[in-house]
């Protein structure tokens, strides 16, 4: 599809809203393991993600935003959990990191791809910006793996 500058907003919206309720789940989480570094790295994660959907949400106070599908924002859960919802508390730190950079580098594809097809270029700007913005997430993501080896 292409985007209406609404529409994206609207994604991009749901999408760090998402993101940020599943940082501060990922974080308590990871305090339950005793692993209180990659907490911290989850607790920073969501900060971002708070300040980034409350600039977005800023930047939609004149539209009206078209509702979306849970699916076209949601978070794709792991694999070996299975369930949209259901989130494994016993999942490990590195898995952890895994899930979350999988889900970073789909926003971050989001971005590139999907959102690039518009004819809005003011879409086509914001959406080159949330695309580096991403890049940087799954990056600083995967510096965490080779400091915490699968168990
Ligand atoms: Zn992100």
């Amino acid at each position: 599809m292409r985007y209406t500058l609404p529409e994206f907003l609207a994604h991009a919206l749901a999408m760090e809203a998402e993101a940020a309720e599943r940082y501060l789940e990922l974080a308590d989480m990871m305090e339950a393991h005793i692993n209180l570094d990659v907490a911290a790295i989850f607790r920073d994660m969501h900060r971002y993600s708070v300040m980034h959907r409350d600039s977005i949400k800023e930047r939609t106070a004149d539209f009206e935003l078209p509702q979306l599908r849970p699916g076209q924002y949601r978070w794709v859960a792991p694999t070996e959990v299975g369930e949209e919802d259901g989130f494994d508390y016993m999942m490990r730190p590195h898995n952890a990191l895994q899930y979350a950079r999988d889900n970073e580098a789909s926003a971050m594809v989001f971005y590139q791809t999907v959102a690039g097809r518009s004819d809005d270029p003011e879409v086509r700007h914001l959406r080159a910006e949330f695309a580096a913005e991403e890049k940087e997430h799954t990056e600083a993501l995967d510096a965490w793996f080779d400091r915490v080896p699968p168990s």
